[in-house]
């Protein structure tokens, strides 16, 4: 059975942008949800295809290569409308336009975007972003991952750890060590699934987004092209900083569309309880002390999530003008990421006892919450940034 709903075809993706991508997360994401939130399903390949016959698969890809070279603003705008509707479906669809894509459309050569990001901007092919190892999340640098050269190519070996998209990814992004310890010793690969001695673990059991595969990666004396080296030798670290730096913003718009969907949850809740505040009840009286907890809280959260979108696009914004966005982008990330789970908190507590069900929307969105506290840089590392930049001038 086809899990993902069929297309609507190239009628969709003549729609504006903002109509493409308010399709694909109502009739696409929307029905995926329930699903994607039990886990045991994989449909993030069908999922990002789909998006591609919707012309939303390569927003941060040149048109000449496929894509929609719409902006991160736009970008920031359609993670968070997936959000919404599902956290897994979200990660899926940003690793794949963010992490994966643009990285080597800002760093690669002319032949390696014609061979490959075509096919991720047009959804034919899933990509994936592999730095993470066990022995080196947040220090990167230290990443133990060997790329060694051979005559006109590389032999890679090593386990990358914790790979979203990984298992079903056509084309991972992996950063691996050709030189001294160190930074400088990182370079970056493009290696296709396909390949002999290329495997991935089962998907890794998490606490959330369980509709979204994360797995082990392992290179098993892989052989890469050099041609498929992306920059120079000992320049993959670099690529693989300025891509989270962008990539930030995605997670910061994956944490408030699932802040919004758990503010939404909470106020149908309320709405249902009969929870009403008559415009008159605003001008009585002792109306405050009057004004129920629970209408109070739902208003906090409400601001929460707008000073999520603000700083999110803000640090989109900068991006997109071409000025440092370094900083913002982790204060987006910081601030919208801790709102997310405050506000799925608040929604579950608000929503008892319903929300002791594994699937009401309120703890569903708590679970897939604390993830985008960690990945694309920890938020203590993303205070670390925000102080090198202050302390910086
Ligand atoms: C669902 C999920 C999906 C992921 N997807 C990907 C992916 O697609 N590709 C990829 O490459 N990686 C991915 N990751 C990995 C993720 O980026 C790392 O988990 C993250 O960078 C943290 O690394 P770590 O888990 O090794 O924790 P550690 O780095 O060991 O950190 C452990 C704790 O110590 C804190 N800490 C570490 N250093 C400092 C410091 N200097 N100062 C203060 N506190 C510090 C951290 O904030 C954290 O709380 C994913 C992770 C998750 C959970």
């Amino acid at each position: 059975m086809r899990a993902v709903p069929p297309s609507a075809g190239t009628a969709a993706a003549a729609l504006p942008l903002d109509e493409r991508v308010a399709a694909f997360a109502a009739e696409v994401v929307r029905p995926l949800a329930p699903e994607m939130a039990r886990g045991g399903v994989r449909h993030a390949g069908e999922l990002i295809a789909e998006a591609g016959r919707r012309g939303i698969a390569g927003l941060l890809t040149p048109a000449t290569f496929g894509g929609q070279d719409a902006g991160h603003v736009a970008f920031a705008r359609a993670v968070e409308a997936v959000a919404r509707e599902c956290a897994s479906s979200a990660v899926i669809y940003d690793v794949h336009v963010s992490v994966a894509s643009e990285p080597f459309a800002r760093f690669g050569e002319e032949e390696q975007k014609r061979r490959y990001l075509s096919r991720l901007a047009t959804g034919e092919w899933l990509g994936a972003f592999a730095l993470s190892e066990a022995g080196s999340g947040s220090d990167a640098a230290s990443l133990a991952t060997r790329a060694v050269r051979d005559g006109d190519g590389y032999v890679l070996d090593g386990t990358k750890m914790w790979i979203t998209n990984a298992g079903e990814a056509d084309l991972y992004l992996v950063m691996a060590r050709t030189g001294d310890p160190g930074a400088r010793g990182i370079s970056a690969f493009l290696v296709e699934a396909a390949w002999p001695g290329v495997r991935t673990s089962r998907p890794l059991r998490k606490l959330g987004l369980r509709g979204s595969s994360t797995a082990e990666l392992v290179l098993d004396s892989v052989r890469v092209p050099a041609a498929n080296r992306v920059g120079a030798e000992g320049t993959g670290f670099r690529l693989a900083m300025a891509a989270l730096d962008s990539g930030r913003i995605g997670i910061s718009a994956q944490a408030t569309g699932i802040a919004q969907g758990a503010l939404e949850a909470a106020a149908d809740h309320l709405r249902r309880l009969g929870l009403d505040l008559p415009d008159a009840a605003l001008l009585d009286e002792g109306a405050a002390a009057a004004t129920p907890a629970a209408a109070s809280r739902l208003a906090g959260m409400a601001a929460q999530v707008a000073a999520a979108r603000a700083v999110t696009l803000h640090a989109a914004a900068l991006c997109d003008e071409g000025v440092p966005f370094t900083r913002e982008a982790a204060v987006a990330k910081l601030m919208s990421t801790d709102a997310c789970v405050a506000v799925a908190h608040a929604a579950v507590e608000l929503c008892a006892p319903h929300s002791r069900d594994d699937a009401h929307p309120a703890a569903v969105r708590l679970r897939d919450a604390k993830a985008c506290q960690i990945y694309e840089g920890t938020n203590q590392i993303q205070r670390l940034v925000i102080a090198r930049e202050l302390l910086r001038g």
